[in-house]
């Protein structure tokens, strides 16, 4: 069998959805079980109607509620036709009513709770999957909506989840794999679940790659596709870099890497799945569905080029905890990684010197409270709009002055951290935010101008 994942432009409207049922049919050989996102920007407005609620703005909550509900609708019945629609009619007016009634009660208690974010974060992968559900039906497939919180079990970290694989995979074995035998597609949503006791959960912002992944490992799935609005992954953001090639293949490690450090094709947990079962992720456009895409593999063909990709990671905050002769006391270090971590802030980058330790964090709610607890050991200062740019590529371990070629192509550039050798296949430094455009199209001249055919498109 195999996992297929459409992102949020790829169910975005009727168009869109009408696209997918034809990409599933053509792959209909393989077992597919589909994963969807909710409709593009959903879940975005999702969270700004909990904003709005919690803020006591009952009316712009509702107002935002009806708009989506209309959305869904229209494309409902653009799809379904006025029989079918009937059918689903019903169900997503009981999930829209349950929104506002649960708007309206945070409304009522005067605070968004984080339980109650995902509560509401959620509704736009549980009606995307039923529309998504009820469309291929009408057009001849198979398809069976599966309720995605009665399988993926999660722990009760609110908005950012963490999925507990034996229980979510024994849930799968029991519900999922029967309707595999008896010929279905089930079609789930991504980014959501539940806790044991069945209180909704999501799993982190762009998790739906990341369910298609814990599907694929739990059900020994040959390939996971991960379908999203670009040919692949590519050389850079082709947001940022309209130059950006598409990578054909190349290895978990240096995908995960990439995923980590900023490019948000694919959700940075979406790889160690795939690694633990070896099994091949592929990422393709459901616009341009006969485009190959790239494929995510345990080994790669070697390239003659020494990065595949550059990626840039914005919104980064630099902590430097600055205290003479105290750095090197015994237990010094651990002290400072505890405060990160009773606040369960993740650190990516660090630097030390005799005096001092710099960290780089996610730009987050907690930097003033981390710093304050920090200052209990020793001088804190730090500082937001930095991003962290990584070049990745497997190269990198056996290319010498490698690093020299890029910093003297950004010689103009103030750098603030460097960090080379944890995995020996990237290369990050830190910059500002505003410059990320000019250092990232600069080392993507310099480096993929002229690049292996083998390896990028
Ligand atoms: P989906 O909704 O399908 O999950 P996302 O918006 O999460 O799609 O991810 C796709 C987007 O990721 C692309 O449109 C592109 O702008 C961005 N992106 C960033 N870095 C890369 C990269 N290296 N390769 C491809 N896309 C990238
Ligand atoms: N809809 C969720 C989000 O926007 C999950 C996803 O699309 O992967 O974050
Ligand atoms: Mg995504």
């Amino acid at each position: 069998m195999i996992v297929m994942k459409f992102g949020g432009t790829s169910v975005q409207d009727a168009e869109a959805i009408d696209r997918v049922a034809t990409i599933v049919r053509d792959r209909l050989g393989e077992t597919p079980v589909v994963v969807v996102s909710a409709l593009a920007k959903m879940t975005d407005q999702l969270l700004a109607m909990a904003a709005a609620a919690g803020a006591g703005n009952r009316d712009k909550a509702l107002e935002l509620s009806l708009a989506a509900r209309e959305r869904h609708f229209n494309t409902a019945s653009d799809l379904l036709g006025t029989g079918k629609f009937a059918q689903i009619h019903a169900e997503l007016e009981e999930e829209f009513n349950a929104l506002d009634d649960l708007l309206r009660g945070v409304v009522a208690v005067g605070e968004l709770t984080p339980r109650s974010t995902d509560s509401i974060a959620g509704f736009g992968e549980r009606v995307s999957s039923r529309i998504v559900s009820a469309s291929f039906s009408l057009r001849g497939l198979n398809a069976s909506h599966v309720d995605s919180r009665q399988c993926i079990v999660t722990d009760g970290t609110f908005t950012r989840a963490v999925p507990q694989l034996e229980e979510t995979n024994s849930r799968l074995a029991d519900s999922v794999k029967p309707l595999l035998s008896h010929g279905r597609i089930p079609v789930m949503g991504g980014f959501i679940g539940a806790t044991r006791d069945g209180i909704p959960t999501t799993i982190g912002r762009g998790g739906s790659d990341f369910t298609a992944a814990i599907l694929g490992a739990g059900l020994d799935a040959e390939r996971i596709e991960i379908w999203t609005d670009v040919d692949g992954m590519m050389t850079t953001d082709p947001g940022l870099c309209p130059q950006a090639r598409r990578i054909k293949t190349i290895t978990f490690e240096e995908a995960a890497e990439l995923a980590y450090f900023g490019a948000k094709v694919l959700h940075p947990a979406t790889l160690l799945p795939a690694i633990q079962k070896n099994i091949p992720v592929l990422v393709l456009n459901s616009c341009n569905p006969k485009n190959e895409g790239t494929r995510i593999t345990a080994t790669a063909p070697k390239s003659r080029s020494v990065f595949k990709a550059i990626a840039a990671k914005k919104r980064i905050t630099v902590v430097d905890v600055v205290a003479a002769r105290m750095l090197m006391a015994h237990g010094f270090l651990k002290s400072i990684f505890e405060v990160f971590a009773n606040h369960r802030c993740p650190v990516d980058m660090v630097s030390t010197s005799e005096v001092s330790v710099s960290v780089t964090v996610d730009s987050n709610e907690s930097i003033a409270a981390i710093a304050a607890d920090l200052g209990k050991l020793a001088a804190v200062k730090y500082e937001g709009r930095k991003a962290i740019v990584c070049l990745v590529g497997e190269n990198i371990r056996s290319t010498p002055g490698i690093a020299a070629k890029v910093f003297t192509a950004i010689s103009d550039v103030n750098i603030h951290m460097i960090s080379q050798g944890a995995s020996e296949i990237n290369i990050s430094f830190v910059i500002d935010e505003a410059e990320v455009p000019k250092v990232v199209s600069r080392l993507h001249n310099l480096f993929f101008s002229e690049v292996d055919p083998e390896v990028f498109a």
